[in-house]
């Protein structure tokens, strides 16, 4: 059955596959349609759409942003704007340079824990203006300070463990402002790091929509069948468009199939035509 994905990452930020092999496992997993949805950043575009055509499947310019509201971080996704825009560039390198401020201060941090890392090392690794840290996970998972990247996450970098540092980040009206001035449309990542009630979420995305919000990622690698259909309920009651991805990251995530995700995702390629359309009237 085919399927598609709008939440894809490479090596452009901090997948660990190039565009070109994500979208050969694209192919294989029978999607038709893809997003690129790299941090704050869209070099990744071109080599994906040079792909895509190759094999036939449809690219659509992607990106993640993300924000904070004072409460939650919340990751705002970007689809079809004009990616080449070049405004809309410079805030994405705004946000790469807070990234450059922020994770030699989590370098330091390792390093007073006694790591022998060096945020040169993180750079070269990454290869790739957007840093972020899974990069600096894979770092660490090289020098077998760590097995997973999931335990350098639990260990050192998660909010609140021993070597996070917070990063100065837009707020979430910006983000969506900033992706709507580019003629995109925007959409919520992941509702459930929006960590508040039912209730709290709804007001939450309702506030989001009334300065831009377009729509919310309801099918997600991560979402039990009970927040799959909460979060299509709160969509379909504000009016916002669906849209679903697996969030590939290649080896950062070695649980996640493009595609499937963990196995049972399956985004209907039909939630792809009201996307278009709504990015159409822009
Ligand atoms: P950054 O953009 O540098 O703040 O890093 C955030 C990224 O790290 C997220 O987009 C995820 O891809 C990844 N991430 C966050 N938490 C974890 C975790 N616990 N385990 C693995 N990856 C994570
Ligand atoms: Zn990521
Ligand atoms: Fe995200
Ligand atoms: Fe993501």
């Amino acid at each position: 059955m085919s399927r598609i994905d709008l939440h894809l990452h490479t090596t452009y930020s901090d997948g660990t596959l190039r565009p070109s092999d994500v979208l050969s496992l694209a192919k294989a997993a029978n999607v038709t349609a893809l997003a690129i949805t790299d941090h704050d950043i869209t070099t990744g575009i071109p080599e994906a759409m040079a792909a895509g055509e190759a094999l036939g499947i449809e690219v659509i310019p992607g990106v993640e942003i993300s924000s904070f509201d004072g409460k939650d971080e919340l990751h705002i996704l970007g689809y079809y704007m004009n990616w080449q825009d070049p405004l809309f560039n410079e805030r994405l390198a705004t946000l790469r340079t807070s990234r450059h401020r922020r994770n030699p201060l989590i370098v330091e941090r390792l390093q007073a824990a006694g790591l022998d890392v060096t945020y040169e090392e993180v750079k070269a690794l990454a290869g790739t203006d957007s840093v972020g840290r899974p990069h600096i996970a894979q770092l660490l998972m090289q020098k077998k300070y760590v097995t997973s990247a999931k335990e350098a996450f639990d260990r050192y970098l998660a909010e609140g463990r021993s070597a996070y540092v917070a990063r100065e980040l837009p707020t979430p009206a910006q983000a969506i402002g900033w992706i709507r001035e580019a003629k995109g449309v925007a959409v919520l990542a992941h509702p459930t790091w929006v960590k508040e009630s039912d209730e709290e979420l709804r007001a939450c995305v309702k506030s989001l929509k009334d300065v831009g919000l377009g729509g919310i990622e309801v099918h997600y690698s991560t979402h039990t069948k009970t927040q799959t259909s909460s979060f299509l309920n709160l969509g379909s009651e504000l009016n916002l468009l669906i849209t679903g991805g697996s969030d590939f990251h290649g080896l950062t995530k070695p649980d996640i199939a493009v595609g499937r995700g963990r196995g049972d995702l399956s985004v209907k390629p039909q939630l792809l035509t009201p996307l278009k359309e709504a990015a159409a009237k822009f």
